[in-house]
C-alpha cells in the first residue's frame, strides 16, 4: 500500500488513530517535514515516537531509526506495522523469516522505517549495504545515550555522527528526554554537523503545585502539610533508610497510613508495601529514591521530601509522580545547609572523574539556586529545561512571595566553595 499523505494532521487520524497533536508535535513535525535537523527534547510519555514516524510516512525512501533496546525496536516495529505501516528492524534476535520480511520489503521499496542498534548501523557490511538504499531520514532516539554525563552512555551512540556522514549527511533528528545543558551539548556535537533546530517541550506539569522550605523542625513541617492532605494518597522522601524508617514510625503514631519502602527491606516486604500504596485510597509510602520508578499511579495527590533531594533532575522526576491524573497535586520539598553539605560530599567522595563531578555539582547547585529563587519556582525549574513560561500561579513564591531564608549567604558561600 503506497501512502501518498499530504496532510500530517489527516496522517494522524487516518494512520494512528490520534485526534489530536499534543503539545509540541505539529512544530517538530513541520520543522522536520520542511527538511531542518532537530534535537527536540520531550518529558518520557510525552510522544516523541510520532515525531519522526509521522514525517516518515510523508516523503519517499527510508527512515533509518537508531534506538538502544531491542524491546524498543520490538515495541514500535510491532505497532507500526498493527497501523498498517511496514517497519522492521535489524537486530540479533530477528529469525530468518523476519530478516526475509524486511530484505524484501528493503528490495520493493515498501519499508518505510528500519530501525537498528547504533552498532549494527557502524558496521561496515551495514554501511555497504545501506548505500543500495536512499535513506532520507535518521531518526536517533534515546539521543542523551551519546552523552558521557548521564547515567545511560553507550558509547556506540559516538559513531552516530559517523553513520551519518556516510549516509551523505542524510538529515539527522534526534529526541531524547534529558535536557540539560552539557548532555544537550554533547548530542549538538557529537551527532549534527551544524547546531539543529531545537525544541523543548511539555515539561511543565501545571497541576502540581511546587513550595520548598527551609527546614526547621522537620517533623512538624511534614505533619502540617500532611494535615491538609489527609484521606490521599502521597510520597514522602527521605535522604536515607534510617530517616525513612523513623518518618513511617512518626507518621503512623501521627495517625497516618503510612509504610516504608527502601532497599534494605526485603523484597517480598517492599512488594506488598508498593501493592497496598497502589491498590488501597490514602496511603502514604515513606521512602527512599528506591521508590517510583516505574510506579504509574495516576492519583498520587502529594509528593513532599523530607530532605533536599539530589539534584534538579532528581526533583522534577521525584514531584512528578504526583498527579499524573491531571487533578491538583501537592508538593512541599524541605532543604537545609546539612543537606547541601550532604549533598556536595557525596559528589566529592565518588570515585566518578573530575568531568563528571562538576558536571554533578552543577546539578546540585541548580536545584539549591531553585531553593532560593527570587520569583516563580515553576519559571525557575523550566528555565532549567529552557522552556519559557509566565510566572505560574501555582507555587509558593507566587502565592506567598519571597521570604528571604537566613541562610542564603552560608548557602551562597558553599556553592562558590
Ligand atoms: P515518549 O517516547 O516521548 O516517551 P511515546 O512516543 O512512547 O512517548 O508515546 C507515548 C504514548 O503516547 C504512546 O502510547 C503513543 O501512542 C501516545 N501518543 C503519541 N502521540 C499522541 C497523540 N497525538 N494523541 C494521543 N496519543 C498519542
Ligand atoms: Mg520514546
Ligand atoms: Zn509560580
Amino acid at each position: 500500500k503506497m501512502l501518498q499523505p499530504n496532510d500530517p494532521l489527516r496522517l494522524l487520524n487516518d494512520i494512528f488513530g490520534f485526534e489530536n497533536f499534543r503539545s509540541g508535535q505539529k512544530e517538530i513535525i513541520d520543522t522536520i517535514i520542511s527538511g531542518a535537523d532537530v534535537l527536540a527534547i520531550m518529558p518520557t510519555g510525552a510522544g516523541k515516537s510520532l515525531c519522526y514516524q509521522l514525517p516518515a510516512l510523508m516523503r519517499s525512501g527510508l527512515t533509518i531509526v537508531v534506538s538502544p533496546l531491542i524491546a524498543l525496536m520490538r515495541d514500535q516495529v510491532a505497532q507500526l506495522r498493527n497501523n498498517g505501516i511496514e517497519a522492521g528492524s535489524l537486530n540479533s534476535t530477528n529469525n530468518d523469516e523476519e530478516n526475509r520480511r524486511v530484505r524484501d520489503a528493503l528490495r520493493d521499496g515498501s519499508l518505510r522505517l528500519l530501525y537498528a542498534s547504533p552498532e549494527r548501523l557502524a558496521s561496515p557490511e551495514a554501511t555497504e549495504w545501506l548505500s543500495r538504499f536512499t535513506v532520507n531520514l535518521l531518526a536517533i532516539d534515546e539521543a542523551h545515550c551519546v552523552s558521557q554525563w548521564g547515567h545511560d552512555f553507550r558509547p556506540e551512540y559516538a559513531l552516530l555522527g559517523d553513520v551519518r556522514r556516510r549516509l551523505g549527511n542524510v538529515q539527522t533528528v534526534a529526541f531524547t528526554a534529558t535536557a540539560d545543558e552539557a548532555t544537550r551539548a554533547d548530542i549538538v556535537n557529537r551527532l549534527f554537523e551544524n547546531p539543529p533546530n531545537m525544541f523543548v517541550h511539555g515539561f511543565d506539569r501545571p497541576n502540581i503545585r511546587l513550595a520548598m522550605r527551609a527546614k526547621e523542625n522537620v517533623r512538624r513541617q511534614i505533619r502540617d502539610f500532611l494535615e491538609s492532605h489527609r484521606g490521599e494518597s502521597g510520597i514522602v522522601y527521605c535522604a536515607t533508610r534510617d530517616a525513612t524508617d523513623r518518618m513511617a514510625a512518626n507518621l503512623t503514631d501521627d495517625g497516618f497510613h503510612t509504610l516504608p519502602y527502601h532497599a534494605g527491606m526485603s523484597s517480598e516486604e517492599r512488594a506488598r508495601n508498593q501493592d497496598i500504596f497502589l491498590k488501597e485510597d490514602g496511603v502514604i509510602i515513606a521512602a527512599t529514591v528506591a521508590f517510583g520508578m516505574g510506579i504509574d499511579k495516576p492519583d498520587v495527590r502529594f509528593v513532599a521530601h523530607a530532605a533536599m533531594p539530589k539534584s534538579i533532575e532528581a526533583y522534577y522526576q521525584e514531584i512528578g509522580r504526583a498527579g499524573r491524573d491531571g487533578e491538583p497535586a501537592d508538593t512541599l520539598t524541605l532543604y537545609g545547609l546539612d543537606d547541601m553539605r550532604l549533598r556536595r560530599q557525596q559528589i566529592d567522595q565518588s570515585e566518578a572523574p573530575d568531568e563528571q563531578k562538576l558536571v554533578d555539582r552543577q546539578r546540585m547547585n541548580a536545584l539549591v539556586a531553585l531553593c532560593e529563587a527570587p520569583g516563580c519556582r515553576r519559571q525557575t525549574l523550566l528555565a532549567y529545561f529552557n522552556e519559557r513560561i509566565q510566572p505560574c500561579g501555582n507555587c509558593d513564591l507566587c502565592q506567598e512571595g519571597v521570604s528571604l531564608f537566613d541562610g542564603t549567604e552560608d548557602a551562597q558561600k558553599l556553592m562558590s566553595a
